[in-house]
């Protein structure tokens, strides 16, 4: 089934070009890395895929759009919101329920973050740290597609093949950009590398190798 397309997709930011004639279909069940030097437009790309898919999409900003005054159960649970109603929500917030507190316990085990820090303060923990409490949140959240910018980016590498496995696990479809191209090309089926705005290479990931990359990375 078709998830996402578009067709000679241009974006201009103050009238400069960051997206240039971008065309691309993805299906469920692709594990597409978007590759490429920073500024080539991973972002950008990710942005005009989630307005597609706003209700179904979970997402991973760059900026991990976490509320750091909250605990880490609050920031988790925020992915479910919108399948209860507000007065569960509320309650849950203040008086947070067993079962929801297992299920955000759950998620956040499997990224290796302690439960002790379950009800700290996320703004008291490492970039790290926080970085997967983003990743958590969305894989709480569930739904069709995981889009994540860079989520493995603040983490060492034994951590991103722990954040990179979770999301696996959670998600059929998923469409990351990362810069360690050995983890783009473990994790996706397809790499879709970008240069200045443009698609320079859609290709299986099978059968390459980090150095047929090294391309895009080159001034
Ligand atoms: P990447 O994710 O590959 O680093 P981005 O999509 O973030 O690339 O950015 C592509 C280009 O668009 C960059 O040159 C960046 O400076 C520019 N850009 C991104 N967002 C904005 C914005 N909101 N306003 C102006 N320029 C932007």
């Amino acid at each position: 089934m078709l998830l996402f397309e578009l067709h000679n997709a241009d974006v201009r930011y103050n009238g400069r070009q960051v997206l240039a004639n971008v065309s691309l279909s993805i299906d469920q069940g692709e594990r597409v890395a978007l590759v490429g030097k920073s500024g080539a437009g991973k972002s950008t790309l990710l942005k005009l895929f989630y307005e597609q898919q706003r209700t179904d999409a979970a997402i991973v900003p760059q900026d991990l759009g976490l509320v750091k005054p909250l605990s880490v159960f609050h920031n988790v649970y925020m992915g479910r919101l919108h399948r209860h109603r507000s007065w569960y929500n509320l309650v849950n917030l203040i008086y947070p329920l067993q079962h929801e507190k297992a299920a955000v316990k759950t998620v956040v085990d499997s990224l290796e973050l302690g439960e002790d820090m379950l009800f700290a303060s996320v703004g008291e923990l490492s970039g790290g740290q926080q970085q997967r409490i983003a990743v958590a949140r969305a894989i709480h959240q569930g739904g069709r597609v995981l889009l994540g910018d860079e989520p493995v980016s603040s983490v060492d590498d034994h951590q991103s093949r722990v954040v990179l496995e979770a999301i696996s696990a959670a998600y059929q479809t998923v469409i990351i950009a990362m810069h360690d191209v050995s983890l783009a090309l473990a994790y996706s089926n397809r790499v879709v590398g970008l240069k200045d705005g443009r698609i320079v290479m859609d290709q299986a990931a099978a059968g390459l190798e980090s150095t047929d990359l090294d391309f895009l990375y080159r001034s």
